[in-house]
């Protein structure tokens, strides 16, 4: 039996969400449509968008877009018009390539979290800026002191944009951003649904024009069964403390040389971002995958090559940041995947060393 663990690139079809997927697909109807189908497909609209705001920020509007990355990008070049961006040094790459080159990096602490004094030292320099920080880190499963970070860009009259997509779904969001961008795949909902929610009153030009939908501001159909399967995808009660007890069980039992990187900040209850010095991420991943273990090596990018991990280089690991793989259990995971994740991790361990010495 494989055992997947690689939730951060796609959490499994929730039931209730594939439930909700179903009966919007057979309902049919298009929510713009004047007629009885198109006023169905409209009331499902809108009950998913009341569900997704009164779960993930209350009062805040909701934009539906078709996933996270297109989340990003809205809230990034309509909120950033005017504006000096500022990034962290380890957003991921929807949220960095969004920022474009004339944005401002900001660093991190070796931990990961974003570097409080060196963002209030260049929101100080200059003119109002947009921020962009990352609730928690697709890799490293960090989380950014959000609340810290809010409170000086209050101060400095800067706008909060928060990617949530890695967060949401895994506890309870931090408070105090402007924008928050969601994505359903991460959730176990469906891929190609996705939502930026807004702070009440905010004016966001959309980056998509076309037929006037989500208020002017996201064109085009929105994909009604994705949305509605997003809405849908709720853990179960208790779920992040049982991920987060068996992922603490995979790192009590790695020897001596399993690095945990960012072990010391608050992290996602459900990523380990292992580091196994002197082996290739790649040849790790594929050993693991061998043996039926789906692991990544940092983030999964779309080539399906892998890179030297920009987030564990901001980290300052260095030539480690090549050496590690992202283990990410999902919703799902069953009772036995820590001894059988460490028992292939040792596997590994024991053959790759022997074949690097
Ligand atoms: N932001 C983070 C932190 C992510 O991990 C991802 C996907 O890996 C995205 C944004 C992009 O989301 P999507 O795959 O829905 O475009």
């Amino acid at each position: 039996m494989t055992l997947y663990m690689d939730a951060n690139a796609t959490e499994p079809l929730r039931p209730a969400a594939r439930g909700a997927v179903l009966a919007a697909l057979e309902a049919g109807g298009n929510p713009s449509s004047v007629h009885a189908a198109g006023r169905g497909a409209r009331r499902l609209l809108e009950a998913a968008r009341e569900a997704v705001a009164a779960r993930f920020a209350p009062g805040f509007e909701v934009v539906f877009t078709a996933g996270g990355t297109e989340a990003n990008a809205l809230a990034i070049h309509g909120l950033g018009q005017g504006r000096r961006v500022l990034v962290g040094a380890t957003e991921h790459p929807a949220v960095l390539a969004a920022a474009g080159p004339a944005a401002t990096v900001l660093p991190v602490l070796a931990d990961g979290t974003l570097d409080l004094a060196a963002l209030e030292a260049v929101l100080a320099e200059g003119p109002p800026a947009l921020v962009c920080a990352m609730a928690a880190n697709n890799e490293t499963g960090v989380r950014h002191p959000i609340a810290e970070v809010s409170a000086l860009c209050r101060a400095h009259g800067a706008l909060l944009h928060m990617d949530a997509v890695q967060a949401a779904g895994r506890g309870a969001l931090p408070v105090g951003a402007d924008s928050i961008a969601l994505s359903g795949h991460k959730l176990g909902g469906p891929p190609g649904a996705g939502a930026l929610l807004l702070r009440p009153g905010l004016h966001l030009p959309a980056l998509i024009a076309g037929g006037g939908q989500e208020r002017g501001k996201r064109g085009g159909t929105e994909p009604l069964p994705a949305l509605a399967g997003m809405a849908a995808a709720v853990p179960e009660p208790g779920e992040a403390a049982r991920l987060a007890a068996l992922r603490d069980r995979i790192e009590a039992g790695l020897p001596g040389e399993g690095v945990i990187a960012g072990r010391g900040a608050p992290r996602l209850p459900n990523t380990s971002l292992i580091l196994l010095p002197g082996v290739a991420a790649e040849t790790q991943v594929i050993a693991l995958d061998l043996a039926g273990v789906r692991v990544s090596a940092g983030a999964a990018c779309s080539s399906g090559k892998v890179a030297r991990s920009h987030v564990l280089a901001a980290m300052g690991f260095g030539e480690l940041a090549g050496c590690g793989i992202r283990v990410s259990l999902p919703w799902n995971a069953p009772e036995d995947a820590a001894e059988r994740f460490l028992e292939a991790w040792s596997a590994m361990r024991r053959r790759l060393s022997k074949s690097a010495a």
